[in-house]
């Protein structure tokens, strides 16, 4: 393995998984599903592959139906905000939006720039940077004390005086994620417009990661390609996985300028050539769901969220507010605990449940010592048996 990626390792969803295979535990670290999504829609994978629609090499650029759906999606939730890209020359259809990250970054960057990415982020960014050689420059988000609402206690926040100080003249571009994995933070109007600021008054483009866009309880998700000057240098990626519940299907997109979109399809073309056929017909119908659909989703995953941070605060954590995502994070100090690392290695065996250490989403990796993310998108009866186990804990 070559020096760029040797720091990587095995990621840690891969590591946690198998540990809640082999230990039996329930898997509350990857953040997928436990219940798929939509008959209609999985009916619609089965029509594409019976009919022979996308079983040889689709285009390039994504199927015309599903670039026609994108481009209806960003209309229908953001036209308001005047986003309504060209289905044509403005969308890009990729292999999830992992491709469309790593294909953005090795587009976008020469060796040697910097990305700006605010930590903790999600771990294929730091490997996606280091991929197109580029240096990254985490600004971390704090955890900041109780602004109200029921969900425990605080939210992790940007300090925008640390995110000025942290461009320099080899700044290239921000990685933005919002909402944020993992610690379910979601980007105030106030923090997305001094962002945009800093990026037109310092000539950066954004890369911005809106995977879980329709998974906001509280607060509301605004693409940063919405603001003054961000059009042009925004490129926006999100995927099917999070909004229809179908993680394993590998279908994400990028919506830019016809500039950017085909300087991203430049490099996507040899990491993966095309995406899957059939699955991208499928997703094209799921886009097109009524809001019911949405609003449903929302509802169900708002109810699990409830449900796991009542329960991790009785077992004595201390809890984050997660306003989006499918996480909560947690501060194991009150249990007398410190390293998140060690707290997770013996979860599974304390009590039989598997969560996410913090910390190998930071740099800065004493930021992230006493932080241990738990996933809520599993069915209510799972996360009522996890926090029975949690409370149980010896
Ligand atoms: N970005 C974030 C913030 C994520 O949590 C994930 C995981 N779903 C991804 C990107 C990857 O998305 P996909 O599975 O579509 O590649
Ligand atoms: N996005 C998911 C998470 O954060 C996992 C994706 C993956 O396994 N790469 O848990």
């Amino acid at each position: 393995l070559n020096r760029r990626l040797a720091e990587f390792g095995t990621t840690i969803f891969a590591e946690m998984s198998a540990l809640a295979v082999r230990t039996g535990a329930i898997n509350l670290g990857q953040g997928f599903p436990d219940t798929d999504g939509p008959e209609a829609v999985r009916e619609a994978a089965v029509r594409a592959l019976r009919d022979g629609r996308g079983n040889q090499y689709p285009p390039g650029p994504g199927i015309p139906e599903l670039r026609t759906a994108v481009a209806a999606h960003q209309r229908r939730w953001y036209g308001q905000l005047g986003l309504d890209p060209d289905p044509e020359t403005e969308v890009l259809v990729t292999a999830g939006a992992t491709e469309a990250i790593t294909a953005a970054l090795l587009a976008l960057l020469e060796p040697g720039d910097e990305v700006i990415a605010l930590e903790p982020y999600y771990d294929s960014y730091a490997a996606a940077i280091a991929m197109a050689g580029g240096t990254r420059v985490p600004v971390t988000l704090r955890p900041s004390p109780s602004e109200g609402g029921a969900q425990g206690e605080g939210t992790f926040r940007l300090d925008l005086d640390e995110l000025r100080d942290a461009v320099t003249d080899r700044t290239r571009l921000i990685l933005l994620n919002t909402p944020h994995n993992p610690t379910g933070t979601v980007l105030s109007r106030d923090e997305l417009a001094a962002i945009a600021e800093l990026c037109v008054e310092r000539g950066l483009l954004a890369v911005t990661d809106e995977v879980y866009e329709h998974l906001v309880y509280e607060g509301e998700h605004i693409p940063i390609a919405s603001f003054p000057g961000m059009r042009e240098r925004t490129v926006t990626i999100s995927s099917a996985g999070k909004a229809f519940s179908f993680t394993g299907w590998k279908v994400g997109w990028v919506t830019s300028t016809p500039e950017l979109v085909s300087a991203v399809r430049s490099a996507k073309q040899f990491l993966t050539y095309v995406s899957a056929g059939p699955f991208q017909y499928a997703v094209a119908e799921a886009l097109a769901l009524p809001d019911s659909y949405y609003t449903q989703l929302r509802e169900d995953l708002r109810a699990q969220r409830d449900l796991l941070s009542e329960g991790l605060a009785e077992a004595g954590f201390g809890v984050f507010r997660a306003p989006g995502t499918y996480f909560v994070t947690t501060d194991i100090r009150p249990l007398g605990e410190s390293s998140g690392i060690d707290f997770c290695l013996a979860l599974p065996e304390r009590c039989g449940v598997v969560a996410v250490p913090t910390q190998v989403f930071y740099d800065h990796e004493a930021a992230g010592a006493p932080f241990v993310r738990f996933a809520f998108c599993k069915q209510q009866d799972v996360l009522a048996d996890a926090v029975r186990r949690l409370k149980g804990a010896p």
